[in-house]
């Protein structure tokens, strides 16, 4: 199999020309996001939209609906459906209108177990089970039996496939140390902050090489943020910034209150009629040097004026509920939005799912998606 062919490093420019890879640079702010300037829409950028992460994959690829799905094939028919299912999810990312497009996270299992994979030291032949974000629930996880260290490039192929086939900004996601360490045994570090900071270097090392294949956006998915509150602001962030380390791409990261599967569903309804939080950690994120926040938004009952606590973040405004199959109509996302502007500044907010769709029927995720870019759109309308 031959490589990809060279990534086309172009920029869209108004009235949708395709502009020269050198060209393109013109239109790229320092953080290298190409928000300054011309945008496709033309005029100054608002409301771009873009998604957590992952989208469900074809069911010829894995099983269907399941959050840890088994592969459909194996060895290099599998590389081959990988890279078939990533190009199906930029094209229908393209085609829905969303602005910053993912490569639907097509080449893992799992969101965390797919940087795991790719990483000596950590035995998938010992899996234990155990309890996860604070026991929620459990998860065969894989064990960390010796000294850390990537055993390579970890999401190269999916990269620069991506990379090589779209001219929208592309945004990749890692798991976030935190996330990371909660989601698999120890039984050699014996300590969570030393274990976070040894796969945060891992991270950077990756995080790094993404940058260097043409990605625009790294988004660190820390799901476990609302969970271990203080942790967040003892060593969350710290590790944060040591896996974004160098990057002169933009950063996110990704909190949020998980799939909607349905442990989560339960533990939900056990946190009350306003869901705080983040209040505890969004000034602690605003003192970051993160760039993004994503956070989940709608049928949430996280109080929006938290996002005042965020002050000089971009935030990606959860505007699709994951965790139902009803679709969003434009107008709901256009309503989502329009309560956010009372305490984000319009230009700082970037329509976004509320969490990955992996587990989703895959119609419902495309409905949603296309919701999603009408939705955006109908918002620059209407909110201008
Ligand atoms: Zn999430």
């Amino acid at each position: 199999m031959t490589g990809p062919p060279a990534p086309l490093r172009g920029a869209t420019g108004p009235f949708g020309l395709v502009l020269a890879a050198g060209m393109g640079k013109a239109f790229k702010n320092r953080r290298g996001d190409g928000r300054r300037g011309a945008s496709r829409h033309g005029g100054t950028p608002m409301f771009e939209c873009t998604i957590a992460g992952s989208l469900p994959k074809p069911a010829w690829l894995a099983e269907p609906n399941r959050l840890w799905p088994q592969w459909r094939c194996t060895g290099e028919e599998l590389a081959a459906a990988k890279a078939d299912a990533t190009l199906l999810a930029l094209k229908e990312q393209e085609d829905a209108g969303i602005d910053v497009v993912t490569d639907g996270e097509m080449s893992r299992q799992h969101f965390v177990h797919g940087f795991l994979e790719r990483v000596e030291g950590v035995d998938f032949a010992r899996k234990v089970e155990m309890g996860i974000r604070n026991d929620r629930y459990r998860a065969m996880v894989p064990t960390v039996t010796g000294p850390l260290r990537l055993k390579g490039r970890v999401h190269a192929a999916e990269a620069q496939l991506a990379r090589a086939h779209t001219r929208r900004r592309l945004k990749f996601t890692l798991p976030g140390p935190m996330t990371i360490v909660d989601t698999l045994a120890d039984r050699y570090y014996g300590d969570r902050v030393k274990l976070a900071m040894t796969f945060a270097a891992l991270l950077n090392e990756e995080a790094r090489a993404l940058e260097a294949d043409g990605v625009d956006v790294i988004q660190f998915d820390e799901p476990a943020f609302n969970v271990y509150m203080d942790a967040v602001r003892d060593w969350g962030i710290e590790a944060l910034h040591r896996a974004a380390e160098g990057l002169a791409c933009t950063t996110a990261v990704h909190i949020c209150y998980g799939y909607g599967i349905q442990a989560n569903i339960a533990w939900k309804a056990t946190l009350g009629g306003e869901w705080r939080q983040y209040e505890q950690i969004f000034p602690a994120l605003a003192a970051s040097r993160i760039h993004q926040v994503s956070v989940e938004c709608r049928n949430a009952r996280v109080p929006l004026g938290l996002l005042g606590l965020l002050s000089g973040k971009d935030v990606l405004l959860g505007v699709i509920d994951v965790a139902t199959e009803a679709v969003e109509t434009p107008e709901d996302i256009v309503e989502t939005i329009a309560a956010a502007t009372k305490y984000v500044p319009k230009e700082r907010i970037f329509p976004c799912t509320n969490c990955g769709m992996a587990p989703m029927r895959r119609d419902v995720a495309q409905a949603k998606l296309r919701a999603l870019g009408q939705g955006a759109a109908l918002a620059r309308q209407m909110l201008r």
